[in-house]
């Protein structure tokens, strides 16, 4: 099923899980979906390694398993910024051979372990190379506060709304902490002519140096309230994780209050905390919009 079917008929709720590490025991990541399968998610998205290099294959393999052992759509997500035009057509190839229908087309961090090729410099180069040649439902990528190496919000929207007309058939937004950018950034989207819909990106911070290092990566805004439940329990790993699952919980209850599109739950493979939060709010996402 393409994920762009799913909205018309309530608020989406979807899973991000990363595949484990090279040197890590693969089964781990088979008792993350078990955990995850039960709470019936309407899709899972599946990581790619940075730059699009070679530990595709899991993404690819994990994407598939979802779909055919667990009955759960998936997407299977490709970072172009390191990839050839034949590289691409070989994990194209691959994902259509393993009967994977969505993919979220991204550009990639660029950093010192990633090496640009030149070909796809940025997401839109993939997504038009995608929708050209092969058949698959394109999702991709928005920053509610603003991409980190953006000149300014106009700009950035303007690229967006370019990157949707090379065929996005749905939006996720990257975690923030403060609906009210969301909205904004919603707002802008609209006014902008970017119709398709946005699913809000919700991370449960369970840990001090899960949020440090996302606000390095990403330079998302903490605000005053998260700041304060971080310095309350930082040093209470217990205490800080059940506040972080409450603050995500809030955060859902008024983005779905507000009507969004779907919430996409980064998981971090951890079905603990996507548990708690799906218990707290599946059934204010089956009220009909
Ligand atoms: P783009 O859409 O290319 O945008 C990047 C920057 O370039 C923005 O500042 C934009 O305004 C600007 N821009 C866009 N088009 C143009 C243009 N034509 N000319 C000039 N400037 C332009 N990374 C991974 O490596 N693997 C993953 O699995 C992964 N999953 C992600 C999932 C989600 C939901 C999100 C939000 C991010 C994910 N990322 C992942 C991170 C992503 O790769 C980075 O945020 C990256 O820096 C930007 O990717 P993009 O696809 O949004 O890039």
């Amino acid at each position: 099923m393409k994920t762009s079917d799913l909205f018309q008929k309530k608020t989406v709720l979807s899973f991000e899980i990363f595949p484990p590490k090279p040197t890590a025991d693969e089964s781990v990541i088979y008792e993350t979906l078990n955990g995850l399968a039960n709470l019936q998610p309407d899709f899972i998205s599946v990581t790619y390694g940075a730059g699009g290099g070679k530990n595709g294959s899991k993404t690819i393999q994990i994407a598939s398993d979802i779909k055919h052992q667990y009955g759960i759509e998936s997407i299977a997500h490709l970072p172009c910024i390191s990839l050839s035009e034949q590289q691409a057509i070989e994990i194209l190839d691959s994902l259509q051979t393993n009967g994977i229908e969505n993919i979220l087309a991204l550009r990639g961090d660029i950093s010192p372990d990633t090496k640009p090729n030149g070909r796809f410099c940025h997401a839109s180069d993939l997504i038009s190379f995608i929708h050209e040649r092969y058949d698959f439902n394109i999702i991709a990528a928005c920053y509610p506060e603003g991409h980190s190496e953006s000149n300014n919000m106009i700009d950035d929207i303007n690229f967006l709304k370019y990157k949707v007309s090379c065929g996005v058939s749905h939006l996720i937004t990257q975690l923030f902490l403060d609906n009210d950018d969301f909205y904004r950034f919603r707002e802008r989207a609209e006014i902008a002519g970017i119709h398709v819909p946005i699913e809000a990106g919700i991370m449960p911070v369970t840990n001090k140096v899960q949020i440090e290092r996302m606000v390095k990566l990403c330079g998302i805004k903490l605000p005053k309230k998260f700041m304060k439940m971080m310095e309350r329990y930082e040093n209470n790993p217990t205490a800080l994780r059940d506040a972080g699952i409450a603050y995500a919980i809030d955060q859902i209850v008024d983005l779905i209050s507000h009507d969004a599109d779907g919430i996409h739950l980064y998981t971090m493979n951890n079905p603990y905390v996507a548990k708690k939060i799906y218990e707290a709010v599946h059934r204010l996402l089956a009220v009909h919009r």
